[in-house]
């Protein structure tokens, strides 16, 4: 049995919604993804990575374009991820570039959030531009998205 989850989070990555505003997300993702399992504003509190599970396919450097080494990307995450992800500064390994961790380029996309609005088995695709919008509207801070799949 698995599972997709469609995860909305905010640009800004300690952005924190209220809940009037996370409630008024669920309700216009209710509407946008009818037969979905379980529609849920997840609060961390704390910067996390809102990972795409089994759609990891590759990370690339934002600055040369390299494939970056998995097992580099995961050393530098667990070593950010002790420190609670107060940084996320890292040095490219391929060509030296000062970036992020949430600047590499993942495909599929995933990214780092204090929160999230997780769709459980949304039984549709990836939001139009225009329907994240809506939802941005509804909680009050532009959003991205990944696809996850366990
Ligand atoms: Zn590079």
């Amino acid at each position: 049995m698995s599972d997709n989850y469609l995860r909305l989070f905010p640009t800004d990555r300690t952005w924190l919604p209220t809940s009037e505003q996370a409630d008024r997300a669920v309700a216009t993702l209710r509407v946008l993804a009818p037969s979905a399992q379980e529609i849920a504003a997840e609060v961390y509190g704390m910067v996390t990575f809102i990972d795409q599970g089994a759609n990891l396919e590759r990370i690339g450097c934002p600055a040369c374009h390299a494939e970056l080494d998995l097992e580099w990307w995961s050393e530098q995450m667990a070593r950010r991820d002790e420190h609670d992800f107060v940084t996320l500064d890292v040095e490219a390994p391929c060509c030296g570039a000062a970036t992020t961790l949430d600047d590499l380029v993942y495909d599929w996309p995933a990214g780092f959030a204090s929160v999230e609005l997780s769709v459980l088995n949304p039984d549709r695709s990836w939001l139009s531009a225009d329907e994240l919008n809506t939802v941005a509207a509804a909680v009050g801070h532009p959003l991205r998205q990944v696809m996850a799949h366990y």
